[in-house]
């Protein structure tokens, strides 16, 4: 982004009217933070924007001076104000982060509610140690594989836990320490400045990063870090009806935490491998089937391949090529639904490149023959029309 894009409308980023109340901008903003999130979004540049963008229209519009600054001159009245840089461009997510006094683990668990789990910052309950971080791979599948969903098992390398000390990180357990700083409880309280007011926030120790412990003789192995490398077996569990890119993800099963703390998660890719026989439009496979004139002019039966093994196919005389063939609830099963997509099989009529004597005489005999000439009705649709009727 650059200083000579013009800005959009602060309320008009946050989706609020000129008159919006002060906790309707706060929703609108929450709103608009959580959606274009960085963690939401990984490596998406527009979200980022969008995300910033969304966070400097609001520090202006939270606050009422600002606001009523804003109001009356329009961006200039607040860009380059005292007291602090008002524009965001060539700010990192990591300042916005920081400087709305949250990280990003706290806008989510205050967005979803806090508590448990893996996520930071509002913990009510004690976690030791320091999550980990999440594992991320990528995992090739055949159309085959998706159509049924598949159980693999995938060897990773990973932080475990470390064997020698239980991942507690600690020599034995006479060298360990209660956390003075939190005086065991692993959390420590502090009042944070924050977009939405002054708030008490309760977050990890960062003395004994919420063990509540402190080690006096560090384990000799992972030296006091309570976790190794290693390889690790995991089995992982893929729905049907996946496809390329998207990911998913397995709480618990990526990086071990440091000092006992709560595993990461696995983060999932997948990857779809291209098909010899199909092509994937969606949930539906397209199949293409070469057959040649005369089982096209007399009819044939013919066999198909499927995801799930062969199918006949009665080909009636007079099939055009182009003719599309629908087998029912042959595709790709959609992935949160009991709807199959189907095979398409589309006919190609194949012209002979090269021809024999004996076949050359037959085709000369074919040549002018009244049948063979060229006659197209009103079933003989285009192309176009086909597709149509087949998504239409
Ligand atoms: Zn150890
Ligand atoms: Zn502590």
């Amino acid at each position: 982004m650059t200083n000579t894009m013009a800005k959009r409308d602060y309320y008009e980023v946050l989706g609020v009217a000129k008159n919006a109340a002060a906790d309707e901008i706060k929703k609108a903003y929450r709103k608009k933070a959580l959606e274009f999130h960085p963690d939401k979004n990984p490596g998406d540049k527009s979200a980022e924007e969008k995300f910033k963008e969304a966070a400097e229209a609001y520090e202006v519009l939270s606050d009422a001076d600002k606001r009523a600054r804003y109001d009356r001159y329009g961006h200039a009245g607040v860009d380059g104000m005292s007291g602090g840089r008002t524009s965001f461009e060539g700010m990192t997510m990591d300042d916005i982060l920081r400087r709305f006094g949250f990280d990003t683990d706290d806008i989510f668990s205050e967005f979803f509610g806090g508590g448990g789990g893996g996520r930071g910052g509002f913990r009510t309950a004690r976690s030791r140690g320091e999550r980990g971080a999440n594992l991320r791979i990528k995992v090739k599948m055949t159309l085959e594989e998706i159509a049924t969903g598949v159980s693999k098992k995938i060897k990773v390398r990973k932080q475990v836990a470390c064997k020698t000390c239980n991942g507690s990180g600690a020599r034995d357990s006479s060298s360990v320490d209660t956390c003075s700083t939190c005086r065991g409880s692993g959390m420590v309280s502090r009042i944070t400045q924050t977009p939405f007011g002054a708030m008490q926030t309760t977050t990890t120790c960062p003395t004994c990063s919420g063990s509540g412990q402190t080690i006096r003789a560090a384990c000799n192995v992972c030296k006091g870090d309570g976790r190794v490398f290693g390889e690790e077996t995991l089995d992982v569990d893929i729905p049907a009806g996946v496809h390329e890119g998207i990911q998913l993800s397995m709480s618990g099963k990526g990086n071990a935490g440091a000092k006992g703390g709560q595993p990461g998660d696995l983060i999932i890719t997948i990857e779809e491998l291209p098909h010899d026989d199909f092509t994937r439009e969606g949930n539906n496979i397209m199949y293409e089937l070469f057959i040649n004139i005369a089982d096209a002019a007399l009819g044939a039966q013919v066999e198909v391949p499927t995801l799930d093994g062969r199918a006949r196919i009665k080909v009636p005389a007079g099939t055009q090529s182009g003719k599309i063939f629908r087998l029912r609830e042959k595709g790709i099963p959609a992935l949160q639904s009991y709807h199959r997509g189907d095979q398409l099989v589309h006919v190609n009529v194949w012209t002979p490149k090269k021809v024999s004597d004996e076949e050359r005489r037959l085709l000369e005999q074919l040549r002018n023959s009244p049948g063979f000439q060229p006659n197209p009705g009103k079933d003989d649709k285009s192309f176009i029309d086909r597709v149509k009727d087949i998504f239409g």
